[in-house]
């Protein structure tokens, strides 16, 4: 009787395998980084077979570590950096170029020609680089003779989870709904490609995989792991959403990493944004409805701290902004805003630029730290009130995970700024538990989602303190620090 569960989790620095029993409690792991390739300014690639290696890799180390045989794993499931693209050959399963990343922006030129209309209304989508479907074009435009081999059914195209799915099977070729949600060539509404965007984008039909939900057996691994079902695959911020059991409309996560990614569940109907969010499908069971969720991405979060530790220097560590910040009481004045490459949700100002005004002679490193993680707060703020025109939801409590929620100062200020609790789970690594939780509910490791939710024992809690008048100063002392950020370069 197999008494665990695997995840794959495949991000955009690096891969690991986690391995987590009943309780959801982590009972081993191996993680290997990859290259990050930036052939020119704008441009961000990956090698796909060395994806590939890497997740055998640390599958195996975590086997060997652990002591387990695939016997002992009841199924695994795989999460995976979402839209960066990958395209093969059918007979060969060789790459045919490099995988073009999520934050790669080479395509921006194919957005000018597109219907901008039609992008959101069928995908829930702003038309943006950051989706899948113009790097698939630019691919088959630049790629010598591959348009003609892709119209031939010679080329086929996944997000990571397809490529790693066609890797452990031996040759399926299918993605699931989360993953196919961010590709902006699926249509919401059916679930299936959209013969107008393909036609739009100049895709052919044949090298899209099969749409699959989230949870139910795609096959069984061939290679690493023979004989184990491979039992749900989910985007990164959907299996965190899901790892933090968020299952009931209205209710939210934030993960902070190096970006920001707030997810609130909105229940069995699309909730199409006007204030700036993207409308995504949360996850699918089986032939059970999808829950839709709304999600803001914000591009820079713990990359300001790392932009504070690694170009300006005032920092040793990530973890030495919560010592710094902490020296003094508040930030006395200066705001910083982090928009490096502009800002994402909820403003989607790519004309944008970091600014940190406020300054006198006075100020210290410590008041500019003290503002970088009052802006990490302030942005997700802003995302949350955005949510809250477009869901009509209004959260009562933050689910929060990712590296930055070390930081119990920035935790503290969250609940400050928000006004709501903010809430951190034991299992940091939400993710990979999501993958895991959706794997183990389609074979039946687990019976029902009361069971995971009986699973999610609370780390720490933080409960507002500041009085409204204090918010409502520091939220419009931001706003105006937005103002003079905007504007600043030109794009297109
Ligand atoms: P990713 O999955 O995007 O690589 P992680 O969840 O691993 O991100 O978080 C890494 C980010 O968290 C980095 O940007 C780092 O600067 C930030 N970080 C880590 N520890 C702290 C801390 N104690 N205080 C503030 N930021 C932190």
């Amino acid at each position: 009787m197999a008494r665990y569960v695997g995840a794959i989790d495949q991000g955009t620095t690096s891969t690991r395998f986690m391995i987590f029993d009943r309780s959801g409690t982590e009972i081993g792991r191996h993680q290997l980084e990859h290259r990050q390739i930036q052939p020119r300014s704008g441009w961000v690639e990956h090698d796909p077979m060395e994806i590939w290696e890497n997740t055998l890799k640390t599958i195996g180390v975590a086997l060997a570590d652990t002591g387990l045989a695939p016997a002992d794993l009841a199924a695994i499931g795989i999460t995976n950096q979402r839209e960066t693209v990958v395209l093969w050959d059918r007979s060969t399963g060789a790459p045919v170029a490099p995988a073009i990343v999520w934050q790669d922006t080479r395509t921006d030129y194919l957005l000018h020609d597109i219907d901008a209309d039609l992008v959101r209304s069928r995908t829930g989508l702003p038309p943006a680089t950051y989706f899948s479907a113009t790097k698939i074009q630019w691919l088959l435009d630049e790629v010598d003779g591959l348009r003609a081999r892709a119209e031939n059914g010679e080329i086929l195209f996944g997000t990571i989870d397809s490529w790693l799915i066609w890797n452990l099977t031996g040759g399926r070729h299918l993605t699931d709904v989360t993953n196919a949600s961010r590709t902006m060539l699926m249509d919401l509404s059916s679930l299936d490609w959209s013969p107008e965007l393909l036609a739009m984008f100049r895709i052919p039909r044949a090298m899209l995989p099969e749409i699959r939900s989230s949870a139910e057996v795609y096959g069984t691994a061939e290679t690493v792991l023979p004989g184990v079902p491979i039992a749900a695959a989910i985007g990164d911020q959907q299996a965190a959403l899901f790892g933090q059991t968020c299952f009931e409309p209205g209710e939210a996560k934030c993960t902070y990493g190096t970006g920001g990614f707030l997810l609130m569940n909105t229940g069995t109907t699309p909730v199409r944004s006007s204030h700036g969010l993207i409308t995504t499908v949360g996850y699918r069971f089986g032939a059970e409805r999808p829950v839709f969720a709304l999600e803001g991405s914000i591009a820079a979060c713990g990359s300001a701290i790392q932009w504070l530790r690694d170009q300006l220097g005032v920092l040793d560590t990530a973890g030495d902004s919560e010592i710094l910040a902490g020296q003094v009481e508040d930030s006395a004045g200066v705001c910083f805003v982090p928009a490096f490459s502009g800002l994402f949700a909820p403003y989607w100002r790519p004309d944008a630029r970091a600014a940190i005004v406020g300054l006198s002679r006075f100020h210290t490193s410590a008041h500019i730290t003290r503002a970088a993680l009052e802006a990490i707060c302030h942005q997700t703020r802003d995302v949350v009130e955005a949510m809250a025109q477009d869901s009509g939801t209004v959260l009562d409590c933050l689910q929060v995970d990712g590296g930055v929620t070390a930081n119990a100062l920035c935790m503290q200020l969250q609940a400050d700024i928000l006004g709501v609790p903010v809430s951190r789970p034991a299992v940091a690594e939400t993710t990979a538990l999501g993958a895991a939780y959706a794997a183990g509910l389609a074979v039946g490791f687990w019976d029902s989602l009361d069971d995971l939710r009986a699973n999610r024992h609370e780390d720490r809690r933080w409960q507002p303190s500041w009085s409204a008048a204090r918010r409502t100063e520091g939220i419009t002392r931001w706003r105006a620090a937005i103002d003079r950020t905007l504007d600043w370069v030109s794009v297109g």
